[in-house]
């Protein structure tokens, strides 16, 4: 049966081809599209583990990209993954301290986004193709650090797309910021936000909702699409590397075909793991997917008692990427918990908007045995940054810290893959204080020089780029801002 997707929050609504999913990137009721069906991978896993990451991404993603043509998805692939990584694996997977860590820091902006942020231009533009699309595509992203630069990266220059990206200007790293900064590209747009993330999301989806201003911009020529995790077109990528990390023990002869192994994902909009639990529906044997927090630990709570509360106070972290008080892929996963239930779902979606909570019925708290949840402080992420560099010299960022930190009671459950999500580099003055419980040195360059010589490693190419390029003049706006802000850079030629 052919795959169309669908809203998590209104069953009546028309279904759409992935590639119009794609396309909207939110569905017109404000839900989030989800495939009609989980296709099942027929493959033997050990057939599985023979192929090249490309090849796995293929016969992953083709049953639920089935408007693209065979042709057009394995072009769109061969862009996606090639020399832009400086690790021909794409996705290693290495051992240390008595875990795996799948290193999905390899990209362009060396954090996990460039595995899916990669590929999604180039299913956008032949989305685009496909449907004949005559408009500008305008991508709208609230970032919490590394979506914003891997976005802005996959789409710089690409023709018919401008992409306009908003960051919380307190809650993103030094590094991460001047990524941002340095970006190319006369199509890309960035804006820090006196807020933090969950005003720019809650912003951005408030305008992808705005239905005069919608039809404003049609009459200027353009579409909003996304390149958040809403969008299905980002999800779905995911999904490849924990099938290939699967592999990859396979063929290490670390595990045999049909073992089950747990994984441990650093979260913060829950689209990560929620391609590990669409990986286990499609037959990967998963025993748990560990959900590691940090200080803000909505979601362990949320695991641990079946209640939602993001009325609570928000804290910057030493891993900003998960200072997220708004999970916006749990709907997702809501609407598995329900039985794929539109009206639960939308009612609790609801329900978090008006009441900042909700609870969900025991029938669906039964359903979560798939997951394991836990958090790290920031005393102990520190701590776990200079547990595994002392035990082999390996440094690790904050937020692989925080899923190693909470992946160690379930070590000796199964083989533990830890989603290492972003390089040390991004956080030179974090890692260093944990290594050393010293202060780091205030300017980004010294602050990587100094971790360099500590750790020894080669500086990426992202670092070297960031060391030689002069930034753009950092521009700061009110939340309230956005809306106005995207009209002059639309509208103001
Ligand atoms: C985005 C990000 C995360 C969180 O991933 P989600 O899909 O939002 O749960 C974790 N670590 C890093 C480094 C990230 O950039």
């Amino acid at each position: 049966m052919e795959i169309l997707y669908q809203s998590t929050r209104d069953p009546l609504a028309k279904k759409v081809t992935a590639s119009q999913a794609i396309l909207q990137g939110l569905s017109p009721d404000g839900g989030l599209y989800v495939p009609t069906q989980i296709p099942i991978i027929e493959t033997p896993l050990i057939e599985l583990a023979k192929l090249s990451y490309q090849e796995l991404a293929f016969k992953i993603l083709k049953p639920y990209l089935n408007d693209f043509s065979t042709q057009e998805l394995q072009t769109c692939l061969a862009a996606a993954y090639g020399n832009n990584f400086d690790n021909p694996a794409i996705a290693p997977l290495t051992e240390h301290a008595g875990a795996f860590y799948l290193e999905l820091f390899h990209g362009p902006t060396i954090a996990f986004k460039d595995l899916a942020l990669q590929l999604l231009p180039q299913l956008m533009i032949t989305a685009a193709h496909k449907n004949q699309l005559e408009k500008e595509i305008v991508i709208l992203t609230a970032t919490s650090g590394d979506t914003g630069k891997a976005a802005m990266a996959g789409f710089a220059d690409v023709p018919g797309t401008k992409i306009i990206v908003f960051y919380p200007k307190n809650g993103v790293s030094p590094v991460q910021e001047k990524q941002m900064l340095t970006q190319t590209g006369n199509n890309t747009f960035v804006l820090g936000i006196d807020g933090n993330f969950d005003q720019a999301q809650t912003n951005v989806k408030k305008i992808f909702n705005d239905q005069s201003f919608k039809q404003q911009l049609d009459l200027n020529g353009y579409q909003f699409s996304s390149a958040n995790s809403i969008n299905i077109g980002r999800l779905l990528p995911q999904i490849v590397y924990y099938f290939y990390a699967y592999s990859q023990l396979l063929t290490a002869g670390k595990i045999k075909a049909g073992d089950k192994i747990n994984f441990s994902v650093p979260t913060g909009n829950f689209g990560d793991i929620l391609a590990g639990y669409y990986a286990k529906q499609m037959g990967l044997p998963i025993k748990k997917l560990i959900c590691a927090s940090n200080k803000n630990h909505v979601l362990t709570d949320f695991f641990n008692s079946g209640t939602y509360d993001r009325k609570r106070p928000f804290y910057v972290t030493s891993s900003p990427s998960m200072d997220i008080l708004v999970s916006s892929n749990l709907e997702r996963l809501l609407y598995y918990l329900s039985d794929k239930n539109s009206e639960t779902t939308r009612h609790l979606m609801e329900q978090l908007q008006e009441d900042g909570r909700y609870r969900i019925t025991a029938a669906m708290q039964a359903k979560l045995a798939d997951f394991a949840a836990g958090f790290a402080d920031e005393q102990q992420t520190a701590t776990e940054i200079k547990r595994i560099f002392k035990i082999d010299a390996t440094a690790v960022d904050p937020h692989t810290a925080v899923a190693s930190n909470v992946a160690q009671p379930w070590l000796t459950t199964a083989p533990t893959v830890i989603i290492a999500t972003a390089s040390p580099y991004k956080f030179p003055q974090v890692v260093w204080s944990a290594l050393t419980d010293s202060a780091a040195s205030k300017g980004t360059q010294k602050a990587l020089a100094q971790l360099k010589n500590l750790i020894k490693v080669p500086y990426p190419p992202a670092i070297k780029m960031l060391l030689t390029t002069t930034s753009r003049a950092k521009q700061t706006l009110a939340p309230e801002k956005m809306k106005s802000a995207i009209e002059n850079i639309l509208f103001d030629d």
